[in-house]
């Protein structure tokens, strides 16, 4: 028997607690916040609003974790059948666009299909980057208008300088009738890789955690500060000191590997240059419910702040105060690529400004709650430098003994269902 000793209290920390507990092994967690969740905690307004960390849904398909977390939140959880839609140029389009350009401008559907039916005729040859894939799977037209000027928000820079090694279910491939159906007809079929969606009824999206939390023997407010694998001890920013058996950690790789006594130059370097963006959410209540019949929007257009936009009061009605609804944007930062160039609150006008430019505040409705927080770690970006860099992190904590998981220890584009069990598979 070994004590395990965690690092961070997110999906992934509390999966290795859970397991531990299951195993029967002595564990305890160390989080540097004064409360565990890391980005599946929610903020729950004395006003009655409620938004999370970043929109959070559960979409889970490994049913253990499905029934695990119906548990915790006993049985009370919302179940949605997904809605989405894109906003282009002032055009509502459901999503995926490449399957439901109905109503956009003729010239560009023909030049759409032109290009879609000439990409599936072509030989792809090796796909060297993100934009061939896009190029070779949609062909230039929706290519260029669409998923490459969305990627630029999102993931702060060009398609051509991200990899392909992430995209997994995330973009559909629709075959050519699927393309000219929707190009036709208006009622299409729901192709979204998220189906249905499940969300606890009360509390926010912490609500799935927050049992695991009670479980677990946490330590809060604790930052570990310095790690030495040799005599196995870790430092706290409290000055406080413990020895450890066996670490699991899910702090950031770039923060984790400096903090490492020992750690080579080359494996420190490699650690710097694993980028992630970073993401300002605008929280925003307004005296009105039906805001919108999608449950999330993607905004392609570069003079729009937003990049994505949420309704948490579609989530689940108690999000927000009766006859109240709730918008949460997204504008996405990253210190590599898009360094982040002002205070969260400044995006606050910007954004509201957006909504109300595309109709989703009308001239009516009144703003009855703001605000602007900022997640440091966002997404992972899968540019060309990331994997010969984890490479070289992950060997050196495999070689000193430190487990690693979650997404920024596994630093990829792990869900919250996958971040838990990766936190589980790290204990063993
Ligand atoms: C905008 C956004 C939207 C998302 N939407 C969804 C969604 O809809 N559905 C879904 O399933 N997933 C979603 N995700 C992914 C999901 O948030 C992650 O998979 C999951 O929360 C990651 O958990 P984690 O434990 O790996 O990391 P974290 O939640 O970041 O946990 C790491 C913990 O480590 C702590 N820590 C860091 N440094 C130290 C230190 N030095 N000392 C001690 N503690 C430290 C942190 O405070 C934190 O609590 C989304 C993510 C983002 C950013």
């Amino acid at each position: 028997m070994s004590r395990v000793t965690i690092l961070g209290a997110g999906m992934a920390g509390l999966g290795a607690a859970h397991r531990c507990h299951e195993l029967g092994l002595e564990s305890t967690v160390y989080e540097r916040r004064t409360r565990p969740g890391g980005h599946t905690r929610s903020f729950v307004d004395a006003s009655g609003f409620v938004f999370d960390d970043g929109p959070h849904i559960s979409f889970t398909k490994n049913e253990r974790i499905q029934k695990l977390f119906a548990e915790a939140v006993g049985g009370e959880y919302e179940v949605l059948q997904a809605s989405v839609n894109n906003h282009w140029q002032g055009h509502w389009i459901k999503h995926p666009a490449q399957c439901n350009l109905h109503g956009l401008p003729a010239e560009l559907v023909a030049d759409v299909l032109r290009d879609f039916v000439h990409a599936q005729a072509r030989e792809a040859g090796e796909i060297a980057d993100y934009e061939e894939w896009l190029r070779a799977v949609y062909g230039d037209t929706f290519a260029e208008t669409f998923p490459m000027e969305y990627g630029r928000k999102y993931h702060t820079l060009p398609a051509a300088e991200m990899s392909t090694e992430w995209l997994g279910p995330r973009l559909y491939r629709p075959e050519l009738e699927e393309v000219l159906n929707g190009a036709l007809s208006p009622a299409t079929p729901d192709v979204h890789y998220v189906s249905h969606f499940r969300y606890p009824s009360r509390g926010g999206f912490e609500s799935y955690l927050r049992p695991f939390a009670a479980a677990s023997n946490l330590e809060q407010d604790k930052e570990v500060t310095a790690i030495d694998p040799k005599a196995r001890r870790i430092g706290f920013a409290d000055g406080g000191e413990i020895e450890y058996e066996r670490l699991v950690s899910s702090i950031p790789l770039p923060e984790l590997i400096p903090r490492i006594a020992g750690a080579p130059g080359d494996v420190v370097e490699a650690a710097s240059r694993l980028a992630c963006s970073t993401c300002v959410i605008v929280n925003l209540g307004i005296d009105r419910v039906d805001l919108s019949g999608s449950h999330w929007t993607y905004f392609y257009d570069h003079d729009y702040t937003v990049t994505r936009a949420s309704f948490p009061h579609m989530f689940s009605p108690h999000n927000a105060p009766e006859g109240m609804g709730s918008i949460q944007a997204e504008v996405y930062f990253s210190d590599k690529y898009r360094p982040l160039d002002r205070q969260p609150p400044e995006l606050i006008e910007p954004v509201v400004d957006d909504f109300r430019r595309c109709g989703l505040i009308e001239d009516g409705d009144r703003v009855v709650f703001q605000e602007a927080r900022l997640i440091p770690y966002a997404n992972v970006i899968f540019d060309h430098d990331r994997a010969p860099a984890l490479e070289i992190v992950h060997s050196f904590l495999d070689d000193v003994g430190i487990r690693y998981a979650g997404r920024y220890g596994l630093w990829g584009y792990e869900w919250t269902d996958e971040s838990f069990v990766s936190g589980e598979e790290a204990v063993g």
